[in-house]
């Protein structure tokens, strides 16, 4: 017959510890709590609940001892300086030191359920032949009960704080132990370079002419260009041919600065160019619209004479390489009745020079599916 004392010497006079301790083995998971109290100069620890339960897990035990503590707490009357929980599951106290986000969702429950009720309370390492509930978890003859810690808790608790056992700090643990969630991860950078509305106007629309005139209309709203004698805004109003030279001029002068930067640095300061634009003899023109200048390289030449328009004398300077120049091939070559590349960049010339301009305008004509079908023929 086992006789339990009721008592635990716990009175208003003395302090009181509680020392909860919980384990588990793959029969049973169980806890138990214990009163410490200083009696007569003398530790006293009394066992005051125990509980066990089926299934598994020393996580589950200490979710298990979280609940039995939160149930009789309130039941003490005597005054608790401290609260101690103790496990002899290392990975059990690593897992409630993390945040339960990092855990798979079995064990994030309960490591949140554990951090939630059982608050300033301290958590320790028990050693396994130290720790009374391996008793509850593994099971113990009535008869052999006696002879165990069960009733009165591992001896540590009889003698000063200084000597019981020192908590494991193990923290090489292997991912596939602690069961962590699987994460993720998306790397971002802040590379993203924000497009001028000219950039995005040309990316977005794919015929040159459309290009201009929507670029027109926002300069004409930017600029509030004044578009009639009241000087007001009309927004249904076409386009005029001087706001679609100005939106083309701000085009070339985008793609201009973006492209040729070093030319035009080393142009405005008066240097030589040492690339192969030099023999293009280019120069700078700068165009005073409203409060605006805009800055466009020509190529100079032999034609500057010549009883010819300003702009075939001196036409603008356009890389091969920027898509608003294919668009913009693209638009004599339908106008001109699918001019072949030869005629094409005879035509061009009349407004811009584009550097190697052939290998891009024989690219176009190769592109235009009509030209593929039909394959017109230059009539002389
Ligand atoms: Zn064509």
């Amino acid at each position: 017959m086992v006789r339990v004392n009721r008592f635990v010497y716990t009175s208003s006079k003395n302090k009181c510890e509680i020392h909860e301790f919980s384990d588990a083995s793959s029969r049973a998971y169980g806890c138990c709590i214990y009163a410490r109290v200083l009696d007569n100069g003398k530790y006293v620890t009394s066992l005051i609940i125990s509980r066990s339960s089926i299934p598994r897990l020393e996580l589950c035990a200490s979710v298990l001892l979280c609940q039995t503590w939160t149930k009789i707490k309130h039941k003490l009357n005597c005054l608790v300086s401290k609260t101690y929980f103790w496990t002899d599951s290392t990975v059990v106290l690593h897992w409630i030191k993390m945040h339960p986000s990092t855990l798979k969702c079995f064990i994030a429950n309960r490591v949140s359920t554990i951090q939630t009720q059982s608050q300033d309370i301290i958590w320790s390492h028990v050693p396994g032949k130290d720790n009374p509930a391996d008793i509850v978890s593994r099971g113990c003859a009535a008869r052999d009960l006696m002879q165990t810690i069960w009733f009165h808790g591992p001896r540590f608790l009889a003698l000063d704080a200084l000597h019981w056992p020192k908590s494991e700090r193990k923290t090489d643990f292997e991912p596939k132990e602690l069961e962590l969630r699987n994460t993720l991860v998306l790397k971002c950078s802040t590379s993203y370079k924000e497009k001028s509305i000219v950039e995005q106007i040309i990316s977005r629309l794919s015929s040159f002419r459309m290009i201009v005139r929507v670029l027109a209309y926002v300069l004409r709203v930017f600029n509030r260009v004044p578009v009639n004698r009241n000087n007001t805004i009309n927004a249904t109003r076409s386009i005029s041919v001087e706001e679609f030279k100005l939106a083309f001029d701000h085009i070339i002068s985008y793609i201009q600065s973006d492209v040729f930067a070093k030319e035009l640095k080393d142009l405005h300061a008066g240097r030589s160019l040492k690339t192969e634009l030099e023999k293009l003899n280019p120069f700078i023109s700068n165009e005073q619209i409203g409060s605006q200048n805009i800055r466009l390289i020509h190529v100079g030449g032999r034609l500057a004479m010549a009883d010819i328009l300003l702009d075939a004398k001196m036409p603008l300077l356009l890389p091969k390489t920027h898509n608003f120049t294919y668009k913009y091939i693209e638009d004599p070559h339908l106008r001109n009745l699918h001019a072949r590349a030869k005629v094409l960049i005879a035509i061009l010339r009349l407004t811009v020079w584009i550097v190697n301009a052939r290998e891009l305008v024989r690219k176009v004509v190769r592109g235009c599916t009509h030209c593929y079908l039909y394959k017109p023929v230059l009539m002389l």
